[in-house]
């Protein structure tokens, strides 16, 4: 755990010096959950979509059985009009429950609340080992904890804990590590108390229904003290603002929590204007904004962060295999841009997951330094008729007001939706950490190694001085790559120097220009990943770069 952290120090701090992602206004302080991409970051995030463009709508893969489908693209405004958000249910439902400190004015989620208790062998006499889980359960949701923590698992609220220990839970000494107990839920370390009796210090999850009935006797996570508690709350995560001069209830328009509602308000436009058949799907990259109660862990949940979305509309007796389809597709996305099998997992989500209109959905995870378990990358579900249906009754008065000929049968049908649903912010990072490298034997340790499909500057030309003719040699070879792909020319400083900037930035190649080239011709290609270098034509660089650079996966 330790480690982790450090690495995603080290990796925060890279990102901020190498001006990959910068806090939003940072000048004024900045602003919690709103961050700003700098020039290698934003190159990075546009190569992640124009990856993803290409690959999933210019040139999607084969369907089930090598069927050909369509794939359109759709660019819709932020704002829309709200009834939209009535009908994806976004106005009545999309919240989180909320508790408020009525003292210290802060605000955490109820269901991210961890608990510190301690329990003495004697006090219950078998029944913890005999009952397990259920006897805990039972135990912690009546039983006042010593103290509290925000945190999204056990685990992660033990790290807390082990930093800040004398503070938290002062009258008592632990004796021994944290472990998880069999449960898988609480993480348990023999202790003693002030009075020298021994027992077990439990980290336990503190459930929403709990802090309803105690919340005005457990003790608060930032003071430590009882009593200040608010009940937990729901709390709509829209933003909200007007349209037009008056700022009244009849005025009142969120911005998108999600660029998907877009696509269906679109369903019937598109299929009217483009001469797409079921089955086809939509696509769209854009901004989403959620007022997310804890914005955390650098970007992974931001406040504004980009979306990259495809609703794929099927017939319902498909729709299995197109959800499969997708999920495999995207997983192997991943994958194909370097991002490691080892740390990507799907998850199917279990039935008490899936929302009630949902068949299946399967989150495809990353496991990121700052977390013990992998965190969703993107979510692929299957929606079933669900968002063509309440879009037909609010806009239309019909749940069928969208449905489709079925050519074979002659029966109209509501069409069935897949929908993968990726961050591109999430995304980005996972790409960030993936390539962070740090290894000493090298005269600069950190570099990035990213796939050349995603690094933000794919080649850097040096002449090794800035005399003796050798820009005259180097800059037209700079002026030639540029055309194609980002590059940088740099004749300042130390060559090693100039190498170490490439490769925090992780530019894959960087061709040096020496006096050799005056006299054969030839230049150097220095390989990021290995350092090796190799001689090559100095009329072959552009080529060079193009046969290494891979336009799809
Ligand atoms: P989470 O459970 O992590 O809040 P979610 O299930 O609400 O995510 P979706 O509504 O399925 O997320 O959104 C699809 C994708 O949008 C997510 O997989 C994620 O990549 C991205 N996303 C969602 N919320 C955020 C956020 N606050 N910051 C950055 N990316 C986000």
């Amino acid at each position: 755990m330790a480690k982790s952290a450090a690495d995603m120090e080290k990796i925060v701090a890279l990102c901020k010096r190498r001006g990959f992602i910068f806090q939003s206004s940072e000048i004024y302080g900045g602003i919690g959950g709103f961050w700003d991409y700098g020039p290698l970051g934003c190159e990075l995030k546009r190569n992640i979509k124009d990856a993803w463009w290409n690959d999933m709508v210019r040139n999607p893969p084969p369907g089930p059985g090598g069927v050909e489908y369509q794939m359109v693209g759709v660019d819709c405004s932020i704002i829309m009009n709200p009834r939209v958000w009535e009908a994806s249910g976004h106005v009545g439902g999309f919240s989180d429950p909320m508790v408020d400190d009525k003292e210290t004015k802060q605000r955490f989620r109820a269901d991210q609340l961890q608990s510190v208790h301690f329990r003495q062998p004697e006090d219950h006499e078998g029944l913890f080992q005999r009952l397990g889980a259920m006897y805990r359960n039972e135990l912690y949701s009546t039983t006042i904890p010593i103290a509290t923590i925000v945190a999204t698992s056990a685990s992660e609220a033990v790290s807390i804990l082990e930093g800040n220990e004398k503070k938290m839970i002062r009258g008592f000494e632990r004796k021994g590590p944290f472990e998880l107990d069999e449960d898988g839920l609480t993480y348990c370390a023999p202790a003693v108390n002030r009075t020298g009796n021994e027992g077990w210090l439990d980290v336990y999850p503190v459930s929403v229904d709990t802090l309803q009935r105690l919340h005005d006797k457990i003790p608060s996570p930032f003071s430590g003290k009882a009593g200040s508690l608010t009940a937990p709350r729901e709390f709509n995560l829209m933003f909200q603002t007007h349209v037009g001069a008056l700022q009244d209830a009849a005025s009142v328009a969120y911005l998108r929590p999600e660029t998907a509602q877009g696509i269906f308000a679109n369903f019937k436009n598109v299929l009217d204007t483009s001469r797409v058949k079921i089955p086809f799907g939509i696509a769209q990259i854009g901004k989403a904004f959620r007022n997310e109660i804890n914005p955390r862990n650098f970007t992974f949940r931001s406040r504004e962060f980009e979306q990259m979305e495809i609703e794929f509309f099927c017939k319902p007796d498909t729709s299995r295999s197109w959800y499969e389809f997708w999920r495999n597709v995207r997983l192997k996305w991943y994958e194909s841009l370097g991002i490691k099998s080892d740390k990507l997992r799907p998850r199917e989500q279990g039935p008490d997951e899936l929302a009630h209109y949902s068949d299946a959905c399967t989150d495809i995870e990353y496991l990121f330094p700052f977390a013990d378990e992998p965190q969703e990358l993107e979510g692929v579900a299957h929606r079933g008729c669900f968002d063509l249906s309440q879009h037909g009754k609010f806009a239309k008065g019909k749940d069928d007001a969208f449905a489709v000929l079925d050519e074979d049968t002659r029966e109209r049908f509501v069409p069935h939706v897949i929908e993968p649903s990726a961050g591109v912010d999430r995304f980005a990072l996972a790409v960030i950490t993936e390539a962070y490298t740090f290894d000493e034997t090298r005269a600069s340790p950190e570099f990035m190694r990213f796939h050349p499909r995603l690094a933000p500057v794919k080649a850097a030309v040096f002449p090794l001085v800035a005399k003796d003719g050798l820009p005259e040699i180097a800059e037209p070879i700079y002026r030639a790559i540029k055309k194609e792909f980002p590059c940088q020319y740099d004749a300042k400083q130390s060559i090693g120097k100039r190498y170490a900037r490439m490769d925090e930035a992780g530019t894959p190649f960087c061709f040096t220009i020496d006096g050799q080239t005056r006299e054969d011709g030839t230049v150097t290609v220095r390989d990021r990943d290995d350092a090796s270098q190799i001689r090559i034509d100095k009329s072959r660089c552009l080529e060079y770069v193009r046969d290494k650079l891979p336009l799809s996966s």
